[in-house]
């Protein structure tokens, strides 16, 4: 029995209370009447965090879109404010922190989701995964299983570059880089031509394309970079390759834990590109987006490539080929922060041979298994603290935009005005704004649950 509505849900499986975090309609904070001009914008969340993504814009004749609502799977998770009745939202791409409370919304306001074919096909399988892991750790969830089906009727998708609308606004996909089907969003209202990046890379990567800059009035900016460059691609390919020779070369095996839904395949094809020689084994989640991925060669900078990288590694399927991946050079797997999946069972059974090595390829939240690595030299394998004497090593394959990168775009976009979200308030985001205010824009620094005018 699952009962809703109340203050509680009852999960009969698990004779657990959880705490609902929304009434539909009643505890939303946004406000009722629209703006009496220009267009009014909201963050739900992610105004003055990483991600957790949800922003409302509106206009005076009550005109009104949500663009991304996530959840940040952090240890406890969090979840941006409840979103209002609202009968559209535009997904910026298939990430948990952009997309992680939509089961929720198309529930409970039968809104419609709109983003990229990709991202459509892709947030099915990261919806279900998102439960699978509130199951196994006992976080709550808002929604559940029976919502992920509602989500997954209510797309409707565009193709980059396609024009729609929604009342007198004009809207349209553009590629934001970062991962395949990932777009930023153009709205052309009666008063302002506003451009929202969701999470965006000026540079190239090996799945996608860098993001190119457009004319806007607004430019709504991730900032997870703000205050730090990039090292240069070059270095950190090299670095990642001599690690990698160097853990073969003794005999060794290099662990390579990476998220599923862009990291993975931007890994094997780098392997593929600089390691042809090397016996790659790839396992996890990351197997499944990289068939959707090949389905879209539209949203990818070089299917031939990413075809190839995948027909060459092997991919593993079964509990025979999990034991014949133990031998490999190389194994790409999720969790990309060492918080179970197969990457836990191969570093269980990798960890007692001294020449093998682990190669992080990403950003370790706190309490994620990969941090503990880090600063603390041990992992939690199956609930047990477990020390780890294997070399550790962190490598940036980041596709964020970097500090200049962002500046760089801002410039080429002519704003105005740039909104600053998705991003740390007390270190990334300050150098962000004074740079940018030298430069001659207005910077907006939004506040969770604050909205603001742009007239
Ligand atoms: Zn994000
Ligand atoms: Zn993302």
């Amino acid at each position: 029995m699952e009962t809703q509505g109340s203050d509680i849900f009852i999960h009969d499986n698990q004779y657990r209370l959880i705490m609902v975090f929304y009434s539909p309609g009643r505890t939303t904070s946004y406000p009722e009447i629209p703006p009496s001009n220009g267009i009014r914008y909201h963050y739900l969340g992610g105004g003055d965090e990483v991600g957790n993504v949800g922003c409302v814009f509106e206009d005076k004749n009550g005109t009104r879109m949500l663009l991304d609502y996530g959840l940040a799977p952090t240890d406890p998770p969090k979840y941006p404010r409840e979103a209002p009745d609202i009968k559209d939202a535009v997904i910026t791409h298939s990430h948990i922190d952009h997309l992680g409370m939509a089961p929720w919304l198309c529930s409970n306001h039968r809104t419609r989701l709109h983003g990229t074919p990709l991202t459509s096909k892709i947030s099915h399988m990261m919806w279900n995964d998102c439960y699978k892991v509130s199951r196994l750790e006992g976080y709550p969830l808002a929604w559940d299983k029976r919502d992920i089906d509602i989500a997954t009727s209510s797309w409707h998708t565009h193709q980059f570059g396609e024009k729609w609308e929604k009342d007198s606004w004009k809207l349209k996909l553009t590629k934001a880089g970062h991962i395949p089907g990932a777009a930023m969003l153009n709205v052309e209202t009666d008063t302002h031509k506003l451009l929202f990046t969701g999470d965006f890379d000026t540079r190239d990567s090996p799945l996608v394309s860098g993001a190119k800059p457009e004319k806007c009035d607004v430019l709504f900016v991730e900032g997870t970079y703000g205050g730090r460059d990039h090292p240069s691609k070059e270095e950190t390919i090299q670095a990642f390759i001599d690690r990698i020779l160097e853990v073969t070369q003794r005999g060794g095996t290099a662990l390579i834990p990476a998220f599923a839904n862009g990291r993975t395949q931007d890994i094997v094809m780098t392997l593929h590109k600089h390691l042809p020689e090397l016996d790659v084994h790839v396992d996890g989640m990351g197997k499944s987006v990289a068939r959707l991925q090949m389905e879209h060669p539209e949203s990818l900078r070089d299917p031939q490539a990413l075809e190839d990288a995948w027909k060459w590694c092997r991919r593993v399927s079964s509990k025979s080929d999990k034991k014949k991946a133990l031998d490999a050079d190389c194994i790409v797997s999720t969790s990309g922060m060492m918080d179970g999946g197969p990457s836990i069972w191969y570093l269980n059974r990798l960890r007692m041979d001294p020449r093998n090595a682990i190669l992080l390829t990403g950003y370790q939240a706190s309490g994620s298994g990969g941090r503990m690595l880090l600063d603390e030299g041990h992992v939690p394998i199956w609930d047990k603290r477990t020390p780890i004497d294997l070399e550790v090593s962190q490598f940036s394959f980041s596709t964020h935009a970097g500090h200049s990168d962002i500046v760089e775009f801002a410039e080429k976009c002519q704003a105005e005005t740039v909104v600053i979200y998705h991003t740390d308030p007390n270190y990334a985001r300050p150098p962000l704004v004074e740079e940018l205010e030298s430069k001659g824009h207005i910077v907006h620094t939004p506040i969770n649950g604050e909205s603001k005018i742009l007239e």
